[in-house]
């Protein structure tokens, strides 16, 4: 007899399998690929061969595990298949289950894991389990050889018998199934291949006629039509509701469905407006309103009043020459500190985002917004990259190594530092404290921005030789909802805040002296006013390239390239170059400067240029790391600039004709 051991990854496949058949075993790799291949004959009756299939969550053949275990499973035909489930788990665990029932293979369901369960007391229903899926169901927990007698027993009870009918899905796809099995040339198996090609999955290894290509494409177009939806998410969803029921038909026995939170979360029509105001929530909350107050307290009081007075007091009483005096507060005091005090707006940020991560409502997300994303050339998996691009854009570069399909994996390299970075933050607070009085749709416009320019460029870009390809499906384990633990977010929160502190302490430093000097001196060396100095010659060289976006002052020219080594010099430039000369510099003076010399509508298209061209130095190394070729990097650097330019010289002068 044979047997075959199939379940998800991590499931206890091959804990269950050393078990029963002790070291009697053959390991090698299955022909062709390099998955694993275990054989071994069962400790209690050597007349039986057990397989341990690679792990895997479905039957769709896009890794070599799926292809290898369904593969087996079709050509092999075991006489018995033991589908492993992970009970804690059970739900996700018991989607493979709905497809391994489609082989049409006598099965036994071995709930593994079962010390866990009775250790936290949940009670699970065996009866409502076997009678939803056809086929018996045996409790056991493989790491403490509990239950094996059991489950052999349930073996030989099932072997050559047939697996009971079961209609899993709605009527009109089940109709649909029964139709297409109808126009097949195989004996076995039907629904397997039925369900499979109405997938659109052709590697199946048989014939199939025209007629039956036929019946699938027609019957697909019809269910995507009753349905409203691709058919891989008619068949996901439908297999997840079955999956639901077959847990909560017995309220007689005690079983409690937990509440499930998805339900409402990734609905269909909720999830993404919840999204977008979980977003909102989280940017109200840490840039609008609480972090301002933090910030303004850091800015007007701890740096204005207590800082700087005590800095300029402390060096005068031990006579420090004037310039040098200017030099420390205005320069290093007023540009690092404008940069440091929107710390506090950070932290919160950071601290909410990683809350969201850890609970796993951030790993639904990337799974809600493939189906979008895809659309665009780009993955699901590019969110995190994205997400993390919020805080900043080199790890969130580095994040994307997780995409399998080489194209988007390009793509969301060079579209994810148009997602506002936290030291791009800094430049949008200001300018919405500065030129529009606070107002909450700032910050969201900006990040609405960076996602429409990713999307947008992924448009573009698909169109490009070096990121066509074929589509990759999506693949990503879903963690279950939980608290979020207090040190996995102090940790995370702790590393972003720190990584933007030290850099404020060391790249801003050097940029503030360096520009405080440039702004103080003159290309002959001499003191002189900032619009004689050496920045200014400089910059008005520049300026006339950004005229046409609105903002062709000296500063913000020389502003928009000190930001190129990091954009958080560009609040620091301006702080310097507008606070120099003030006596007690603090946020509300650079404020009353920016409204002197930007519109409203020049200051957001000033915004909206330096948030979308080229990134800082460090991003653009880490697209060169990721991508490998410089031409490619090179490519990347152009593009963003270039599609920069013309993005906002359209928004600009669109706006000067409406307002
Ligand atoms: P596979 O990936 O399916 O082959 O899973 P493994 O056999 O490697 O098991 C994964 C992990 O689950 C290992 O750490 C096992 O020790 C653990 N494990 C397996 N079965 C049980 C069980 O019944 N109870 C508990 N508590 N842990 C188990
Ligand atoms: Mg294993």
């Amino acid at each position: 007899m044979k047997l075959a051991l199939a379940g998800n990854p991590n499931s206890g496949k091959t804990t269950l399998f050393n078990g029963l058949t002790g070291s009697n075993q053959y390991v090698g790799n299955w022909p062709g690929v390099t998955v694993e291949k275990k054989e071994g004959k069962l400790l209690t009756d050597k007349s039986i061969t057990l397989t341990d299939l690679p792990g895997i969550y479905s039957l769709s053949p896009y890794t070599n595990e799926e292809i290898v275990a369904r593969n087996y499973l079709i050509n092999e035909r075991p006489d018995v298949i033991i589908n492993i489930v992970d009970a804690t788990n059970l739900e996700r665990n018991l989607y493979l289950t709905t497809q391994l029932r489609e082989i049409g293979i006598p099965m036994v369901v071995a709930l593994n894991m079962m010390d866990v369960v009775r250790k936290k007391g949940t009670f699970i229903c065996l009866k409502s389990l076997e009678e939803a899926y056809g086929c018996p169901f045996v409790e056991i927990s493989a790491l403490k050889n509990e239950g094996f007698t059991d489950l052999l027993n349930k073996v030989y009870s099932v072997k050559g018998t047939q697996l009971q009918k079961r209609l899993v899905f709605d009527h009109h796809i089940e109709e649909h199934v029964n139709e297409l099995e109808n126009t097949l040339d195989v004996t076995e198996s039907k629904r397997y291949y039925a369900v499979r090609l109405l997938e659109n999955d052709m590697q199946l290894g048989i014939n199939i006629s025209d007629e039956t290509k036929e019946t699938a494409e027609r019957v697909r177009k019809e269910l995507e039509g009753i349905f409203d939806d691709d058919i891989e998410s008619i068949f996901a969803t439908q297999r997840y509701d079955y999956i639901g029921k077959s847990m909560c038909t017995c309220h007689k026995c005690g079983a409690k469905k937990s509440f499930d939170l998805d339900k409402i979360l990734m609905n269909k029509y909720l999830a993404l407006p919840i999204f977008g105001l979980v977003m909102f929530l989280v940017y109200y909350i840490s840039v609008t309103t609480l972090g301002t107050i933090a910030t303004d307290w850091v800015n007007d009081v701890l740096i204005g009043e207590w800082i700087i007075p005590f800095a300029q007091n402390m060096l005068t009483s031990i006579g420090t020459a004037d310039w040098l005096i200017a030099l420390i507060t205005d320069g290093i005091i007023g540009g690092v500190g404008s940069v440091l005090s929107f710390l506090p707006q950070l932290a919160l940020l950071f601290f909410l985002l990683s809350l969201l991560e850890d609970s796993g409502y951030m790993a639904r997300i990337a799974f809600l917004l493939d189906k979008i994303f895809r659309k665009f050339g780009l993955s699901g998996k590019s969110f995190i990259p994205i997400l993390i691009g919020t805080g900043c854009s080199v790890p969130g570069i580095m994040a994307s190594r997780t995409i399998e399909s080489e194209s988007d994996r390009k793509m969301t390299v060079i579209t994810t530092s148009f997602m506002p970075c936290s030291a791009k933050l800094p430049v949008i607070a200001m300018i919405a404290g500065a030129m529009f009085d606070g107002a909450s749709w700032v910050a969201p416009s900006a990040y609405l921005l960076g996602i429409v320019a990713i999307l947008v460029s992924g448009l573009i870009l698909k169109k490009t030789k070096p990121f066509k390809s074929e589509e990759a499906p999506f693949i990503m384990e879903l963690p279950a909802y939980h608290m979020p633990k207090a040190s996995n977010v102090m940790k995370h929160t702790w590393e972003r805040v720190r990584s933007f502190a030290v850099k404020a302490g060391t790249v801003i430093f050097v940029a503030c002296v360096a520009i405080w000097l440039m702004s103080n001196f003159s290309f002959g060396l001499e003191m002189v006013d900032s619009n004689e100095s050496m920045l200014a010659d400089i910059g008005s060289v520049i300026a006339p390239v950004f005229k046409p976006l609105g903002f062709g002052t000296w500063e913000a020219s020389v502003a928009t390239l000190t930001g190129l080594a990091a954009k958080e010099n560009i609040v620091g430039t301006l702080g310097v170059l507008y606070g120099s000369g003030e006596v007690a510099e603090d946020g509300i003076e650079i404020w009353n400067n920016l409204q002197n010399s930007f519109t409203p509508l020049s200051a957001y298209s000033f915004l909206m240029f330096n948030l979308l061209c080229a990134p800082c130095i460090g991003a653009l190394g880490a697209i060169k790391r990721e991508i490998g070729k410089g031409k490619i990097a090179l490519f990347a650097l152009t593009y963003q600039t270039m599609f920069a330019y013309i993005v906002t010289f359209v928004v600009y002068n669109v706006g000067k004709v409406l307002f």
